[in-house]
């Protein structure tokens, strides 16, 4: 039987996760013995803080083992409206929150539940891999808004306004952004939502995942606008901010109408998200910003560190990302190009191969993330591996001729 013939439309049109699978495929070699470093899956390389693992230990200690509320515990959804309140300057009551299993869920219930068959979402790429897949899940249509180094990968009102049509339902964005780093400053924010003020039936999908992770400044959320904020969707969670990856917590703040919306495609899906990671939730928004403080250094010096040794390298071209752990240099100079065995290097998934295979490090291919000229490299690694990573990703290029 043809497996595909099984499957519904719904699955075969979907890809892989790209930042998934290159991950995987590391993995793969070296379970052959062969000295891989990943700097391909976007994940801190730091451990959970202490106390948000003492209060997950607790939590089982002390029965929280049951279904939770589908929309969270009450003192985490109040914990996020106060830290919301604290951190950002932003009124949520805990009606209007609601917790997932990672921001991965949150993002998909948003679009589950606002995009009808054919209506369209705006993306700036590059943007996040599994964006444009959502929308297809949703059977909407993604409009992609194409960016490069030229403007740091950010979009200018100008460009928002033509890419609006009747059918424009969304519009979907993160910043600080993965795969570029980039990250809007007021200003630029500000224009973009004047823009969207003129329209009053668009939505946003502010994606604030690494608002923590920032390098030039405080975070802006474009939901500070009081004339859009009704409008906006934050996604937010845990997995970058307190390295809690595989906790899967996450959340959205919105209007009720959206949050109600959630709750109930939620309540037939997964049900609430695992009751012991909302109490470790609890105490990582509870505890403070010194674990993040800590972690925040380490990446801004390891930023430096790979700045300068990609910029020393024949060939590529990088902009200085302002936030994230990403760096998306452009290498399509390298396309056209043979290895030693005569192979061309054709688009970003061939380079990405090559250096996997010839350099043993793992990165992800520019065209997951809308943009084939270039590919990502997270730093979320030890400044030991980045530089022996770096030095490998150097001579593989070399060897391009
Ligand atoms: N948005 C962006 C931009 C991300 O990089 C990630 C990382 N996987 C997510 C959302 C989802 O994060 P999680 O599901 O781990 O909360
Ligand atoms: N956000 C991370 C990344 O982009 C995690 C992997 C994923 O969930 O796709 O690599």
């Amino acid at each position: 039987m043809n497996e595909k013939s099984i499957l519904s439309n719904r699955i075969n049109s979907l890809s892989e996760s790209a930042t998934l699978k290159m991950t995987q495929l590391g993995r793969e070699l070296a379970e052959k013995g062969v000295e891989v470093i990943s700097l391909s899956v976007g994940e801190p390389d730091y451990h959970t803080p202490d106390h948000v693992k003492e209060a997950g230990k607790k939590a089982i200690d002390e029965n929280f083992t049951q279904y939770s509320p589908v929309p969270g515990y009450m003192d985490l959804r109040l914990a996020i409206a106060e830290k919301l309140k604290n951190e950002n300057n932003l009124e949520y009551s805990p009606q209007q929150i609601v917790v997932s299993t990672g921001a991965k869920q949150s993002l998909s219930n948003v679009i589950l539940v606002l995009i009808n068959p054919g209506e369209e979402v705006i993306i700036p790429t590059p943007y996040w891999v599994s964006y444009s897949e959502m929308v297809l899940l949703a059977e909407g249509k993604s409009v992609f808004i194409p960016t490069g180094l030229d403007s740091d990968f950010k979009i200018t009102a100008a460009q928002l306004e033509e890419a609006i049509t009747p059918k424009t339902k969304a519009i979907m964005f993160s910043s600080p952004c993965n795969p570029t780093g980039s990250v809007y400053s007021k200003e630029e924010l500000e224009s973009l939502a004047k823009v969207i003020e003129k329209h009053p039936n668009i939505f946003i999908i502010s994606d604030e995942i690494y608002e923590h992770i920032n390098f030039v400044g405080s975070h802006e959320s474009i939901a500070q606008f009081p004339s859009i904020k009704d409008r906006v969707v934050i996604v937010n969670g845990f997995s970058k901010a307190y390295a809690m990856t595989g906790w899967r917590l996450g959340y959205i703040a919105a209007n009720s109408t959206i949050a109600q919306a959630c709750n109930k495609l939620q309540g037939q899906t997964t049900s609430g998200t695992c009751s012991i990671a909302q109490k470790a939730g609890v105490a990582a928004y509870k505890g403070g910003l010194e674990a993040i403080e800590e972690m925040k250094k380490g990446f801004s010096s390891r930023r430096e560190l790979v700045y300068q040794l990609l910029s020393d390298i024949p060939g590529i071209q990088t902009n200085k990302p302002e936030g994230a752990f990403y760096f998306f240099p452009q290498v399509n100079s390298f396309f056209g190009k043979k290895d030693a065995q005569g192979n061309t290097i054709n688009n970003s998934s061939d380079l990405a191969l090559y250096l996997l295979n010839t350099a043993h490090v793992a990165v992800v291919a520019g065209d997951a993330f809308g943009n084939d000229d270039y590919i990502r490299i997270s730093y979320a690694a030890s400044e030991e591996q980045l530089k022996k990573a770096l030095k490998r990703i150097k001579d593989a290029l070399a060897e391009l001729k």
